[in-house]
């Protein structure tokens, strides 16, 4: 039996909501998300991986869907109660049921295993429907270069001190993957590549998303020699972000905020770029990307139906054909 195998390149939210778009349209293939692991950071003793644990909520149905991160049905006494003890920092949203998966992730983590085998565990409950694979066994944390307003000096700060308690409001100057010059693809990744008939790049984030997990020594090297086709999809529509603060990353990195933008920062794999295919919203039709074929379709992920559509755009733009 010869099944479709797809491997999706993802983020957190518009990584996990595209996913579950891939699974529904081809509900017979084998799909392997490599998820960004740069936002990972440890609080109150508790490694967190909000990525991998957004796709893993998302596609087993643990999700809460209007914030689009976190538990359905979550509740705050842990945090109210470390907050009492005036326990910092107070500003990360740490749900009850959510520290029961940070507090198996680090016992496990503690014990030895690596990322990729206790996200496996963990998967063994929320059964995702696609094999969930961390970027990297390595720690690889992102962190944001601001001035300090204070000081007038620049500063590092975990993306998530940015992100969450400075409402990424500093702009950033550059990004920097601490500990990337050790890391390496984590198990499955190469193979994935290797098996692939086609590679999807989510709408995920650009810089802290995919140029995080692409960043990842080796990453682009085994990528590049999958033997099915590479399609994007834009993340942004129209000049802005649907959600998130991609609009805050692109210009650090000098890219334009734009589906034209982010198409030639991704470039052609013809010439040394990624993309074979990019999809961007029919408002953005005339987006040029020299070497890159260019689709117009819409890009929401409005509803499960719309999303499954967008994933059989990009199959069809990687001449996979949805019913294997
Ligand atoms: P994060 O890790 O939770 O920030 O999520 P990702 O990096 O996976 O995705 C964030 C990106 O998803 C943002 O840049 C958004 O513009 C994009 N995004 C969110 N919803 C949609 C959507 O419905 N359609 C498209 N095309 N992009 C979306
Ligand atoms: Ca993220």
């Amino acid at each position: 039996m010869c099944f479709v195998q797809i491997v999706v390149l993802a983020g957190g939210v518009g990584g996990a909501r595209f996913l579950r778009g891939v699974r529904t349209a081809v509900p017979g293939a084998g799909v392997t998300a490599v998820v960004n692991t740069g936002d990972d950071v440890t609080l109150h003793g508790l490694r967190i991986c909000p990525d991998l644990d957004t796709v893993m909520y998302t596609l087993g149905g643990g999700i809460d869907e209007e914030r689009g991160w976190g538990r359905a049905g979550e509740t705050w006494t842990v945090k109210e109660e470390l907050a009492g003890y005036g326990a910092e920092p107070s500003w990360f949203g740490l749900g009850d049921r959510d520290v029961a998966t940070h507090l198996v992730r680090t016992r496990m983590l503690d014990a030895g295993y690596p990322l990729s085998a206790v996200t496996a565990a963990l998967a063994e409950r929320w059964r995702p429907g696609v094999t969930v694979l961390p970027m990297s066994d390595q720690r690889v944390e992102t962190h944001v270069v601001v001035d300090d307003p204070d000081t007038g000096r620049q500063q590092a700060l975990h993306f998530q001190e940015w992100w969450v308690r400075l409402r990424a409001e500093p702009q950033p100057s550059a990004f920097v993957q601490v500990g990337v010059d050790a890391a390496e693809p984590a198990p499955g990744v190469q193979e994935a590549f290797d098996a692939a008939d086609a590679v999807l790049v989510a709408p995920s984030n650009p810089v802290v998303s995919i140029g995080t997990v692409l960043g990842v020594p080796g990453m682009r090297e085994a990528l590049l020699a999958t033997p099915g086709r590479i399609v994007g999809v834009s993340p942004v529509i129209g000049g802005a972000v649907v959600r998130g603060m991609a609009d805050r990353c692109l210009p650090a990195l000098g890219i334009e905020v734009s589906a034209e933008g982010v198409g030639r920062h991704y470039g052609a794999r013809a010439t040394g770029g990624l993309l074979d295919a990019w999809l961007v919203a029919p408002g953005d039709a005339a987006a040029d990307v020299p070497g890159v074929d260019v689709r117009a379709v819409p890009l929401l992920m409005s509803s499960p139906e719309a999303t499954a559509d967008l994933a059989r755009a990009a199959l069809d733009a990687a001449g996979v054909s949805p019913s294997g």
